[in-house]
């Protein structure tokens, strides 16, 4: 087995840890069909405002899985209903997927997972129309394949821990918008952060180029580097997924630089060829390699056997790090079939004003013009 550096990177914040309440079989009814409101569900829907991310403690009370699965579903809808109330659109419902267990690459103890959106062929952030008018609906779906078969579009994704594993279960989370606010400003040789309107110019342009270019690429996914302007193709085009894992013959074969490209990486402490490139990628485009890049901009939420985790998909992305072969996630997602909708728009606008974690991140939030402001 090979040993990895431990990454450094903060936790959450205290108050993303919602406790879940002792709940009988007519709290859940309650929950799902919103009967009855509940206090616990109403703070988490205001964390996920404030910070994007939310654990529910649901562990603890549970000794079968299939209870503790059946908590997790009601509190998703729950947590749904809720977020309605507060802008999401109408049209929002929950999308349980099934159980998922964890690659671990071969002669490694543990995986790490590397930041990506769920769903990403038809999930990423983008620009909202509020900002960006002349961004195009059919840009919010970048190809017809991808890891999950659906098309739905996940606005929140979420995990129930069914189990947690024998190595470590964190999940970490990177707010976005500053990270397109760094990278236009290192393109555009800008010392200060750029206005969040100019960023929105900026990934509707990234993502219009991506899209043009996806024929001569056969790309599933819009990459991180692609939404964040770069240049070169293979970034572009290679989407690394496990850090310890190798690219295929073909890749090589189509790619003949790679060899060489992912002998190193720009912090020198990634193991793996995926890792390595990911690690170049974000230097390329934000100015910091993969180790340093997790104490700068994530930070990590735990999770214990049973919790419920969930997070904004779209202003974050996210990365599973140490995940041991046994752990097992069912993903419980929130989700919306169509993205041309008013009520979308405005929720996307929101979210791109929101500022997540704050103090736990190295700030580099774009400017809010006075007129920019939402109501
Ligand atoms: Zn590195």
């Amino acid at each position: 087995m090979r040993a990895v550096d431990a990454i450094e990177i903060s936790s959450a914040p205290e108050r993303c840890n919602i406790e879940v309440p002792a709940l009988n079989d007519g709290d859940l009814v309650d929950l799902s069909t919103g009967r009855k409101q509940f206090d616990f569900v109403r703070e988490a829907a205001g964390v996920l405002d404030r910070d994007c991310v939310v654990r529910f403690r649901i562990g603890g009370r549970w000794s079968r899985s299939d209870e503790a699965l059946s908590v997790a579903k009601a509190v998703a809808e729950g947590l749904s209903r809720e977020l309605k109330q507060r802008g999401a659109p109408t049209k929002m419902y929950v999308e349980v997927d099934k159980a998922q267990t964890t690659y671990v690459p071969e002669g490694f103890k543990s995986r790490t997972l590397l930041p990506h959106h769920d769903a990403a062929h038809v999930s990423y952030l983008t620009p909202s129309k509020a900002d960006l008018p002349s961004f195009q609906d059919a840009h919010r779906s970048f190809s017809g394949r991808g890891y999950t078969s659906g098309k739905a579009h996940k606005m929140y994704q979420g995990i129930f821990i069914s189990d947690a594993g024998e190595v470590d279960s964190i999940t970490a989370y990177y707010p976005l918008v500053p990270l397109i606010a760094k990278a236009y400003a290192k393109s555009h040789g800008l010392s200060r952060p750029p206005s969040l309107k100019d960023c929105a110019k900026f990934l509707g342009k990234n993502i219009e180029l991506a899209i043009t270019a996806r024929e001569n690429r056969s790309a599933n996914y819009l990459t991180l580097p692609a939404a964040l302007g770069s240049h070169l193709e293979v970034f572009n085009s290679l989407a690394p997924h496990a850090g310890e894992a190798d690219f295929s013959a073909e890749n090589y074969e189509r790619f003949p630089r790679l060899r060489t490209m992912v002998e190193h990486c720009a912090c020198g402490k990634c193991v793996g060829a995926q890792g390595r490139l990911f690690c170049q990628s974000i230097q390329d485009t934000v100015g910091i390699g993969w180790y340093p890049f997790n104490s700068a901009h994530g930070v990590a939420v735990r999770s214990d056997t049973f919790d419920l985790i969930m997070a904004n998909n779209l202003s974050l992305i996210h990365a599973g790090l140490g995940g041991g072969a046994g752990r097992i996630l069912v993903p419980i997602c929130l989700v919306i079939e169509d993205t041309d909708d008013p009520q979308y728009e405005s929720w996307l606008a929101n979210a791109w004003r929101q500022q997540p974690m704050r103090d736990e991140v190295q700030s580099f939030w774009p400017t809010i013009e006075k007129n920019d402001v939402l109501v």
